[in-house]
């Protein structure tokens, strides 16, 4: 499994590529808008996108996924349908941080806890994260130790919760009871920043490190 990062919006998302090299079929996570970059890019990597993975319903993340889905005739997947209520806020959130249109959607499919999402040969594991949005859900290989956790947790830092049904508490459980068992050696993609893994974050994260109080 391949991962192309492509920094999309004015808040340099990370976007996601993610190829199955055996059949050069690939998903993309979380386009959350400047489509025609992430065009651009798959046209370079020469694969056939099959889905779009959610996170959550963020602007920044979900925000071009209509357009890429039409685009493609491919389905979208995720987040946790918790999260309706910010995809059915898009068009107003564009207007007020000033991005590119963006349209409400609704998925073709809800994720929860458990959840298994495929591409290629390659398949993903759905783990229910919420506190930084009520319907945040994180994408595991754990074949490839490889995470993509969209606003869950940063190289250093983790999710904003003060947004509305945001929560603090549940964020800390979500990455304390759902991230960290899946091991140190994973491999983390962040929505914004650089990669790092779950044992560095937990040596070193001063919000969610092992020697920072519950
Ligand atoms: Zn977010
Ligand atoms: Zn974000």
């Amino acid at each position: 499994m391949k991962v192309i990062l492509v920094p999309v919006t004015p808040f340099q998302q990370n976007c996601s590529i993610v190829i199955c090299e055996a059949t050069r079929r690939a998903a993309v996570v979380d386009p959350g808008g400047d489509i025609d970059r992430i065009i651009a890019e798959v046209d370079r990597q020469d694969v056939k996108v099959e889905k779009i993975f959610l996170t959550h319903g963020h602007l920044d993340h979900c925000g071009g996924a209509h357009a890429l889905a039409q685009h493609y005739g491919i389905h979208i997947e995720g987040p946790h349908r918790e999260d309706a209520f910010w995809i059915d806020q898009l068009p107003a959130q564009t207007q007020r941080f000033g991005f590119a249109d963006a349209q409400a959607f609704t998925p073709d499919r809800w994720l929860d806890n458990g959840d298994t999402i495929r591409f290629g040969d390659e398949s993903l594991d759905v783990y229910f994260c919420p506190g930084h949005t009520p319907g945040h859900v994180v994408f595991v290989s754990a074949k490839h130790r490889l995470a993509f956790v969209g606003d869950v947790l940063f190289a250093g830092s983790i999710g904003r919760t003060d947004f509305p049904r945001g929560n603090h508490d549940q964020l800390i459980r979500s990455i304390r009871d759902k991230l960290w068992p899946l091991g140190d050696d994973i491999t983390f993609v962040p929505g914004h920043g650089p990669a790092s893994t779950f044992g560095d974050e937990r040596r070193t994260n001063p919000f969610v490190g092992d020697g920072v109080a519950a």
